[in-house]
């Protein structure tokens, strides 16, 4: 997969005196995944961003991963095929939109064109849960598994 990553902005020259080990691959993770509404993993993040970054090592790129989910920046996900993946929140993702995945060529659907019932059924279920288990729910990851449009041909 090729992905593209915008040259190096001016933050990090602006910044340089100031730039230290932990800014650098958050600011770069944040940049990628903020600019393609692809889900990646950690790996392809970090395919993606070892050009422009070379200092930024596999493990650095796993730490920082966790450390932006925990910081609910962005969105983690795993559908299954043993890789986690990974998704920038933006505003209007903020909501949330549930996904189609392909079992044949894993490709994901993003959507939120919800029905009605769908919405009512979420909302009633997380209510349900949250008295049930005395639990603050923050999200929820929905997924439908099957086949795409270009698979069933
Ligand atoms: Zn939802
Ligand atoms: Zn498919
Ligand atoms: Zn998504």
């Amino acid at each position: 997969m090729e992905l593209d990553m915008p040259r190096p902005q001016t933050w990090r020259y602006r910044n340089r005196r100031h730039f230290c080990r932990w800014t650098g691959p958050r600011e770069a993770i944040m940049q990628l995944l903020s600019q393609t509404s692809q889900h990646l993993s950690a790996k392809e993040i970090y395919a993606a961003i070892h050009k422009f970054y070379p200092g930024i090592g596999l493990t650095t790129v796993y730490r920082t991963l966790d450390l932006l989910t925990r910081m609910g920046l962005i969105h983690k996900f795993s559908f299954g095929d043993g890789y986690n993946r990974y998704e920038f929140i933006s505003d209007e993702k903020k909501k949330h939109h549930h996904h189609l995945i392909c079992m044949n060529c894993g490709k994901i659907f993003d959507y939120s064109e919800f029905v009605d019932e769908e919405l009512a059924l979420v909302e009633k279920t997380e209510e349900r849960l949250a008295k049930k288990y005395n639990f603050k729910i923050e999200g929820h990851n929905i997924e439908f598994l099957g086949v795409c449009k270009d698979c069933k041909k």
